[in-house]
């Protein structure tokens, strides 16, 4: 395992990196409304990328054939977008979305509620973004990669949620995916030491059922095997002698 530290000159461009993609999360968000496509927002959203400049990462990455990850509901991660997917109103729709500014990747997902969801739809999205928070408390130069995995895990146990554990968070820099993974349960080992200059994608996926998943026959879209509905957010983040900075989430 080998996990880049990067230079004060790669973080400024990892900012910026950030910054972008924040700013397309934010635009695309304005976008989800009953009756559009997912292919629909795909299309919205990489014209956004494009026009900043940037690439959009996840398109053919292992050959994946969109813009963005867009989930409905059960699906946890890595929708395909298509135009027979329509939002609908109560839906829990699930945009991860990657960027490429000068050679530096910035990676992030939202999980959003369209119109009225129930009570348990809205504790679980909630739930899913605190489980984050509650991770970065620790995600500070000197503590290990096993303290942010077990404050994910711990706080999203207490609601009894299912803790996915077939996909992790990860590294970021030069490539969308680098060492170290980061689980979001608890680990046998603490992993690595924290050091200021690592960039980090931490991702929380938390289904109100079971943890189990399984794949679609297209390969990609992960579903809850239970078909509970499930909830993802993500940011990249450093890690510096302080405070992490949140490189996806400045406002
Ligand atoms: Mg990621």
């Amino acid at each position: 395992m080998s996990v880049s530290i990067k230079s004060e000159h790669e973080i400024e461009l990892m900012r910026e990196a950030g910054h972008l993609l924040e700013k397309v999360h934010n635009e695309l968000a304005a976008h989800i409304r009953p009756g559009i496509s997912t292919k629909e927002l795909d299309r919205i959203g990489e014209e956004m990328i494009r026009s900043l400049g940037c690439t959009p990462n996840f398109l053919n990455y292992n050959g994946f054939p969109g813009s963005f990850c867009i989930s409905l509901n059960d699906e946890v991660v890595h929708g395909i977008p298509s135009t027979k997917k329509i939002i609908q109103e109560g839906d829990l729709v699930k945009i991860d979305a990657g960027l490429i500014y000068k050679g530096y990747h910035s990676d992030a997902a939202r999980t959003y509620a369209v119109g009225e969801v129930s009570a348990e739809a809205r504790q679980l999205m909630e739930v899913t973004k605190q489980s984050f928070f509650e991770g970065i408390k620790f995600a500070k130069a000197g503590n290990h990669l096993n303290d942010i995995s077990k404050a994910i895990g711990a706080y999203a146990a207490k609601y009894n949620y299912g803790i996915v554990r077939d996909l992790v968070g990860h590294g970021i820099g030069t490539h969308l995916h680098e060492d170290p993974q980061i689980p979001n349960f608890p680990q046998k080992r603490r992993g690595i030491k924290l050091m200021p200059g690592m960039t980090l994608a931490i991702e929380p996926m938390i289904n109100i059922g079971r943890a189990d998943v399984a794949w679609e026959d297209d390969d990609w879209t992960v579903v809850t095997m239970d078909g509970s509905l499930s909830a993802h957010y993500e940011n990249t983040v450093l890690i510096t002698d302080g405070e992490p900075e949140i490189l996806t989430l400045t406002k």
